[in-house]
C-alpha cells in the first residue's frame, strides 16, 4: 500500500510503499519538545519502504540513540530512527495525508505523560521503552487480553 505525507509547508514530501508494522503514542519528553505537543503518535514501517520524494529534511540527534528528521522550513516533526537499528523508521501519523491510515494501539513513556491528557487507548502501557527496543527496561509485553487485545507486532520499536 502507498502512503503519502509531508510537512506543514509542503517543502518536504515522503512516500511509503509498505504496510504499517505498529503504531503507538509516545509521551517522552523529547517527543513532546520535538513536536511542541503533549504526545506524539508514531507509526513504524520498514525503513526500505520509506523515501523522501520532495525536499530534504533536516536531522537532529537529540540523544545518541536516535535521529529525528524534520522540515527545516516549517519545523514539522517527520521521522524517528534508532541509530542502532536499520530495520524501521517511525513516521508521525499526523503528517500522513490520511492520518486515519494508522491508529495507535499502545502507549510508551507514560512516566512523563502530562496528567491533564486523557487518552482512550486500550492497548498496553509502558512507563518507558517498550520491550525489544534498544535500551528497553521492561521485560515483555503483558499477556494478550490483560491490557486489551490490541498490541503492537513483534517488530514494535519506540524510543
Ligand atoms: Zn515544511
Ligand atoms: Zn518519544
Amino acid at each position: 500500500m502507498i502512503y503519502d505525507g509531508g510537512c506543514l509547508c509542503g517543502a518536504v514530501r515522503y512516500r511509503i510503499d509498505g504496510e504499517p508494522l505498529s503504531a503507538g503514542y509516545c509521551h517522552c519528553r523529547m517527543c513532546q519538545r520535538a513536536a511542541g505537543a503533549p504526545v506524539v503518535a508514531w507509526v513504524a514501517f520498514r525503513r526500505g519502504s520509506f523515501r523522501i520524494v520532495k525536499g530534504e529534511p533536516a536531522a537532529v540527534r537529540a540523544s545518541p540513540r536516535a535521529t529525528r528528521r524534520f522540515c527545516s522550513r516549517c519545523g514539522s516533526a517527520l521521522t524517528f530512527e534508532y541509530s542502532s537499528s536499520t530495520d524501521t523508521v517511525d513516521v508521525t501519523i499526523a503528517t500522513l495525508d490520511d492520518p486515519n491510515a494508522a491508529e495507535p494501539v499502545y502507549q510508551i513513556w507514560t512516566s512523563s505523560r502530562v496528567p491533564w491528557l486523557h487518552l482512550e487507548s486500550q492497548g498496553p502501557h509502558f512507563k518507558g521503552d517498550p520491550p525489544g527496543s534498544p535500551g528497553a527496561k521492561e521485560p515483555s509485553f503483558p499477556p494478550a487480553g490483560r491490557a486489551g487485545s490490541a498490541r503492537p507486532g513483534p517488530t514494535a520499536r519506540r524510543r
